[in-house]
């Protein structure tokens, strides 16, 4: 298929590869020097100069930005994607956006007959490179049916949960409860090293019990015991989607006092540590509070 995309950050550049690898690709970048360096890398991919120029003659775009505001902002100007968009195209927006402003979008583009499904990816970089992300798409059928061969070459999986903003309910609500596992999680275990307890046992112990999570189980191994701490998902960006979760639970009248306290502490974890911190930052924050370094 002849695709556009649209940002080459930490998780969208392993996406646009498996891409690149499938498709007929353009991509374009906000910074475009990473564009093209990106197509230095994938022969046969091309560079749009502009958002206008990414979508002319393309069958589908992939957008995977910040926020959806990123979205709006992308598509709307004088040279804004949206006005070379045709009729019958589609775009598919793998930002962890919010429901609503996708909904707007939506009803915007079907206005010049171009179809739109929210399609969030969980699963990270090492996962796109290996063309295993799930996919959580909202959307018509036909348009989700459009989308599954264009997220083709980096899904695992690919779920249509509902209409236009279903992919990104689903997806603020599970990044909400990672940050949650993370925050409780970094808690647990400082006050277990505090005990005087091996973390190496903790965290065995842990996941052979009741307490464990993705997180206990894949991200304290790789990342905290090893001290490797790469750097995959902006902290901020996570505080982003607990915003979306809350303010969600808040517009259906749900009562979350759990995911307004952790927005709380992640918004102050990100005044404090930046827009560049990683999200796993959290369990380094714990660790300095409380003086222990949970590694081995
Ligand atoms: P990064 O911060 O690494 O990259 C963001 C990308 O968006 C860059 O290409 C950046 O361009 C571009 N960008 C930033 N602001 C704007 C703007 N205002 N207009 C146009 N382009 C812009 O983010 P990720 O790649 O990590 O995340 C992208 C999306 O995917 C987010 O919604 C995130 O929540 C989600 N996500 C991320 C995962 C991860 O593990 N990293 C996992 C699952 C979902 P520039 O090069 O100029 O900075």
């Amino acid at each position: 298929m002849r695709i556009g995309f649209a940002g080459l950050g930490a998780i969208g550049a392993p996406m646009a590869a498996r891409c690149a690898a499938v498709h007929d690709l353009i991509v374009w970048n906000r910074t475009h020097q990473r564009a093209v360096d990106f197509a230095a890398a994938h022969p046969g991919v091309r560079v749009a100069d502009s958002t206008m120029s990414l979508g002319e003659g393309v069958e589908a775009i992939i957008t995977c930005l910040p926020t959806s505001a990123d979205v709006v902002s992308l598509l709307d100007g004088q040279h804004g994607l949206a006005r070379s968009l045709t009729a019958g195209s589609l775009l598919v927006d793998c930002t962890s956006g919010d429901p609503a402003t996708s909904r707007g979008i939506a009803t915007a583009l079907a206005e010049r007959g171009v179809g739109f499904v929210d399609a969030p990816v969980s699963g990270g970089p090492p996962m796109a490179e290996r063309g295993a992300l799930t996919v959580m798409c909202g959307g018509t059928d036909a348009d989700v049916m459009r989308a599954r061969l264009v997220v083709a070459p980096f899904a695992g999986s690919v779920v249509h949960l509902g209409p236009v903003g279903a992919g990104h309910a689903m997806k603020a609500v599970n990044n909400a409860l990672l940050a949650v596992h993370i925050a409780a999680l970094a808690e647990g275990l400082v006050t277990l090293a505090k005990a005087g307890i091996d973390p190496r046992m903790m965290v065995d112990v842990l996941n052979s019990s009741s307490g464990r999570s993705f997180v206990s189980e894949m991200l304290v191994p790789d990342r905290v015991l090893t001290g490797s701490w790469p750097r995959l998902f902006r902290l901020a960006l996570l505080e982003k989607d607990l915003g979306i979760a809350h303010d969600l639970a808040g517009e259906l009248g749900v009562d979350d006092p759990v995911l307004a306290h952790a927005r709380q502490l992640y918004r102050e974890l990100r005044a404090t540590l930046g827009e560049t911190a990683d999200y796993l930052d959290t369990i380094r924050v714990a660790e300095e509070q409380a003086g222990v370094a949970l590694r081995g």
